[in-house]
């Protein structure tokens, strides 16, 4: 069996570390490949290699940055389908949502390819008499990035873009359930005209990562992951005196008042709870109703909508809806928090257990399940599951459901179904959470905001993309400069004044 190694100084390298992990197809619950699990040398290496090329990328003109980008956009259009086939074979997305993920990857390189525009710094004429002030954002050094298996390309690519075109270098690791998407970016970042050694993925597990917190070489980490990861990361890298910003889990509530419009809501939760299996880090797991009436016709709704869904392999000419979780212990985690649920006492209205495919009964499938009398206190309302199972919650009143939301530890992403704008308006102050949507079931902001959650659902300061993201991979310094003004002044001792 093929295995997949690194991407080093511009090449695909095989790994000595002697340890691997098994790549499935989740479709099938065949072998794919085996990936590296790079040792702590090999990790060092790609370290050195991105050191290097530092030197000289960082002095490459932004505009000549800009150029790859463009040119690294036009590669990825190019080859869009063949990037979404990796992601189906080994994530077990389907294949339109597969290449709606490079879609939303490649609006962050779009993003990228206007940084002449936003690095042009500060500066103040006249800051003092005779004195100008200005502030230039210089790039930090090697990033990191370490990225989940639920968005093998768009993660990776809201991260390197920008650090790239900010004339940052980077070492990537990716999730190494589906290593793949990565390396091949890598090749068309050096097709796209990326010199040796800025770019490199090392595949590996928590070794690897070990080393990227802890090297003095590495400047700045991105995380994307769960929330225990992500703390850790957090914790470990700025420990070691890293930039760190590290994404983690989620919960997202859906509030839906009385007078929002039902085929709207039904038709949105649809897409939000079960897409991509409900391995979405803005997937709607939590349906809160405001009103008995508006739960009951939405359970009836949804119970409808969900006997009509097509669930199957991701490749399939009759595009399914949804496809498999993307390993077998991640369904049956899945499966046992809907066992749980049960003997919580939430009532199981639509049941995805023992859920087969035809032709695919080795895949790891699990039916979209939907659980009506959920609480807090329950495990299925508490934690988040990661996969596809949409939990209905009955509140009384708009406020309650705030509470509600307010209470949980997660603050990712929420959404308020309404027609009514003062209460949207409300919702969009009080809300404790990150990304909010009005009428909107998946509020992913467009690359030129920035994306990032509240509560533990981010640690760090800087979010993801947009300003945030040139924020994250530069640093500022403010140079003051004095100028004869006409007279020559004579030594000067007091304490400097701008005045
Ligand atoms: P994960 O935390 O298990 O893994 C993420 C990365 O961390 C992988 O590269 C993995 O190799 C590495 N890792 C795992 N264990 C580690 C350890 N002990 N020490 C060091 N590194 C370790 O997450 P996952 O299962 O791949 O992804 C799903 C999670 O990601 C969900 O919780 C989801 O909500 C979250 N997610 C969040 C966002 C967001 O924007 N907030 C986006 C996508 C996914």
């Amino acid at each position: 069996m093929m295995t997949l190694g690194n991407f080093i100084d511009g090449r695909r390298v095989a790994s000595n570390s002697g340890r691997k992990a098994v790549v499935f197809n989740p479709t099938t619950g065949n072998e794919r490949l085996e990936v590296a699990l790079s040792s702590t040398d090999e990790t060092r290496a790609a370290i050195a290699n991105a050191s290097e090329a530092f030197a000289s990328w960082s002095k490459v003109t932004p505009l000549s940055r800009a150029r790859v980008m463009f040119k690294f956009k036009e590669l990825v259009e190019k080859h869009t389908d063949e990037l979404a086939e990796l992601i189906t074979s080994e994530h077990g997305k389907v294949f339109s949502d597969a290449k709606g993920e490079v879609t939303r990857g490649l609006e962050v390189v779009e993003f990228a390819c206007g940084i002449p525009h936003l690095l042009k710094g500060e500066h103040s004429l006249n800051a003092g008499r005779g004195v100008d002030s200005y502030s230039q954002m210089m790039p930090m050094g090697v990033c990191a990035g370490i990225s989940p298996f639920n968005f093998p390309a768009m993660v990776p690519m809201w991260m390197f873009p920008i650090a790239i075109a900010c004339g940052n270098t980077f070492v990537m690791k990716p999730s190494e359930k589906d290593p793949s998407t990565p390396i091949r970016l890598a090749e068309l970042l050096k097709e796209a005209g990326l010199p040796d050694g800025v770019f490199n993925v090392v595949n590996g597990d928590k070794e690897s990562v070990d080393v990227l917190l802890t090297d003095d070489r590495i400047q700045a980490v991105s995380f994307v992951g769960s929330t225990p990861i992500a703390e850790y990361i957090y914790s470990t890298a700025s420990a070691h005196g890293k930039r760190v910003q590290a994404l983690g889990g989620a919960k997202n509530h859906m509030v839906i008042m009385p007078d929002a419009e039902p085929n709207q809501v039904v038709s949105s939760l649809m897409g939000a709870a079960y897409g991509s299996a409900g391995e979405r880090c803005m997937a709607i797991s939590v349906a809160v109703c405001v009103g008995e009436a508006v739960a009951d016709k939405l359970v009836s709704d949804l119970t409808t909508e969900i006997s009509a869904m097509k669930v199957g392999a991701g490749m399939s000419a009759d595009e399914p809806n949804m496809g498999p979780l993307v390993t077998r212990e991640h369904a049956d985690k899945v499966l046992g928090y809907i066992n749980q649920g049960i003997s919580e006492g939430a009532s199981l209205v639509v049941d995805g257990r023992d859920f087969v495919v035809a032709g695919y009964e080795n895949g790891y499938f699990v039916g979209p399940t939907l659980f009506d009398h959920v609480k807090p206190g329950m495990r299925i309302y508490d934690e988040e599951i990661f996969g596809p199972v949409l939990s209905i919650v009955r509140v009384a009143s708009f406020e309650e459901a705030v509470g509600l939301v307010n209470a949980h530890e997660y603050g990712n992403g929420t959404a308020i179904f309404t027609r009514d704008g003062d209460t949207a308006r409300q919702y969009t102050e009080m809300a404790q959470v990150g990304m909010i949507g009005v009428n909107v079931p998946i509020p992913v902001p467009m690359a030129f905001h920035c994306f990032g959650g509240w509560k533990r659902s981010l640690f760090g300061p800087l979010h993801m993309h947009g300003p945030d993201g040139v924020r994250f991979y530069t640093r500022i310094k403010t140079i003051t400069a004095r100028w004869p003004t006409g007279l020559r002044a004579g030594a000067d001792f007091s304490m400097p004044t701008m005045s």
